[in-house]
């Protein structure tokens, strides 16, 4: 096959992804998109889930570089499914004539610096060969699926599906004996949905999840009216906040200047808001203080008491062994009350994990629970995963995949050292990897990266990358500001714990969106001090 000579290829056609293409193609690059998928959308195409939808407002989960798309694009809802988002990317590829530069079927397996040339070599799964100045991965934190290890699945004769691999085509559930394995934001969505569908259901429960009922409303009319005339100040303020959200946290000092009453009020309107402000949308102590987590975690536990109403099921449902917040808050629509349903099962796996897969099923316990399908709402190996299953090798040959799994590193979430040339939108140790409304941090890494592009280019650099000492500084500050917080005890996938042996570790910055990004500023803005530029 011959190879291909670009200036900047672009490994993703999900929302980071669409905008780095136009971005760099707009600025006269010569550009190329790959992605493993059969259509565009990352994240919106993969995981076609029944259920899935967002949990960010839509009136913030938009590109904002363009007035004439932002005048065209009608949200129906305030969490709108997966088919809606999938078509707004689509709306936005056709827009602007993005589909010529996309490669789609194309998974990248190899890409090796050459120093001396100046440029990567980048190999598909099919053999092409790229030669490319600038590798930018748009590959998502959330996209490499965790498969439980419970073994036998050779064996066992029904459907198997991860959420995240979910067939375009759907899978046939009406009717069938389905499970669950998985309670997360993603479980919780599968689960709600597919009840009554459903002949019986046993969802397999490890961890119990805090979780908030979602406020969705029509966008049709007024308040659709109302979010469409923020759009000026949205796209201005989005990025100067906590989460990247609507709203930011209030700046009181919650244990000292709130009366317990006051507290509680404020709680009931987030709760109210039916939102993922009940979790970035409070008080930043939350996520700081033993003592006013708990208070927290206590006034969220009421609110699920009252929809489980089941002594027994309230035990099974209600976390207990970790604060709110400190796991991801997932929204619900009508998740409690599906177990009251006499098809639906819930099985704790906690204490007696999930043995192995039989013929006709699961084994917990030495009972055999039959199935036809079962569901993996399992999550990811996130942050990480999709980046090291691309075998990207760096200066003098070094492996980023053996570089992570020993200790995960990084410059601001958007470089590695040793990795010139290479930038990781929504690489692990930046707010895109957790702590962000996805578009509202992708769109300002992906300014930053093209920014730093257009920068070498027209001051006749050939390769950018930052230097030891400024990555120790970044990696020390990320854990300094990570190590105030609570969510370092808990094991869920931000600290790596869901997958065996990989380093713990934050994986997101958790020192805000709006400082991050100042931070990112002032390093453009010093001409990238501590990054090392070579002519
Ligand atoms: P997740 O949060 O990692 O949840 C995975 C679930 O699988 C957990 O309940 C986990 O239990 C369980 N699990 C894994 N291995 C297991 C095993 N061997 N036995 C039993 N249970 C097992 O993954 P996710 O639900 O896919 O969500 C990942 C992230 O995607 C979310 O945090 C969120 O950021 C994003 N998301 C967003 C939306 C949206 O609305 N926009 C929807 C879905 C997901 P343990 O907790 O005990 O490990």
């Amino acid at each position: 096959m011959t190879t291909k000579t670009v200036e900047a290829l672009v490994v993703g056609a999900g929302i980071a992804g669409l905008y780095q293409l136009y971005k760099l193609r707009e600025a006269g690059m010569q550009v190329h998109c790959v992605d493993a998928g059969s259509d565009i959308g990352g994240t919106w195409h993969w995981n076609c889930y029944p259920g899935a939808r967002l949990d960010s407002p839509s009136y913030t989960y938009q590109y904002w570089f363009s007035d004439e798309l932002l005048d065209q694009w009608r949200w129906s809802e305030r969490f709108p499914t997966q088919p809606e988002i999938k078509r707004y990317l689509k709306f936005t590829a056709d827009k602007f004539a993005l589909h010529d530069q996309i490669q789609l079927n194309t998974r990248i397996v190899g890409a090796d610096w050459d120093d001396s040339a100046g440029y990567w070599v980048v190999r598909s799964e099919a053999g092409e060969v790229w030669h490319a100045q600038y590798l930018v991965s748009c590959v998502g934190m959330l996209s490499a699926p965790k498969l439980p290890p419970f073994p036998g699945h050779e064996k066992f004769k029904g459907t198997i599906a991860h959420t995240a691999r979910w067939p375009q085509g759907g899978v046939d559930l009406k009717g069938k004996k389905v499970g669950v394995v998985g309670t997360g934001a993603t479980g919780i969505q599968v689960i709600q949905t597919i009840a009554a569908e459903v002949g019986e259901l046993n969802v397999f429960q490890r961890t119990a999840q805090y979780a908030v009922k979602m406020d969705n409303y029509s966008l049709e009319g007024e308040r659709g009216e109302y979010w469409r005339s923020q759009h000026e100040n949205l796209k201005n303020n989005l990025p100067n906040t906590f989460g990247g959200f609507e709203w930011t946290l209030p700046e009181v000092d919650w244990a000292r200047s709130l009366t317990v009453h006051e507290r509680h009020e404020l709680l009931e309107s987030c709760w109210a808001d039916g939102s993922l402000k009940m979790w970035v949308g409070t008080y930043p102590e939350v996520l700081t203080d033993a003592a006013l987590n708990q208070e927290v975690s206590e006034f969220a536990r009421e609110k699920i008491r009252a929809r489980v109403n089941n002594p027994a099921l309230e035990e099974k449902l209600i976390p207990t062994s970790y604060g709110f917040g400190t796991y991801r808050v997932p929204l619900e629509n009508g998740y409690y009350e599906v177990f009251s349903r006499d098809n639906v099962n819930l099985v704790d796996v906690a204490e007696t994990p999930i043995e192995a897969f039989s013929e006709n099923g699961l084994i917990v316990g030495g009972k055999e629970y039959e199935l036809d399908v079962l569901v993996l709402a399992t999550g990811f190996d996130a942050g990480t995963g999709s980046l090291t299953q691309m075998n990207i090798r760096g200066r003098d040959g070094v492996s980023l995949t053996e570089l992570w799994s020993k200790d995960i590193t990084s410059t601001m979430g958007l470089q590695v050292h040793g990795f010139p040339n290479l930038f990781t939108i929504a690489g692990p140790l930046a707010p895109a990897t957790a702590f962000c409304n996805m578009p509202t941090c992708l769109q300002q890494q992906v300014d930053w990266v093209s920014d730093a592009i257009f920068h070498l280019r027209d001051n006749g650099f050939k390769s950018i990358e930052p230097s030891q000492a400024k990555q120790d500084e970044w990696v020390s500050h990320h854990d300094e500001v990570a190590n105030m917080t609570l969510l370092v005890h808990t094991n869920a996938w931000y600290n790596g714990a869901n997958i065996e042996g990989k380093p713990r570790r934050l994986l997101s910055y958790i020192g805000g969106v709006g400082s991050y990004r100042d931070l990112c500023a002032q390093v453009a803005a010093s001409g990238y001090q501590g990054f090392i530029k070579a002519a």
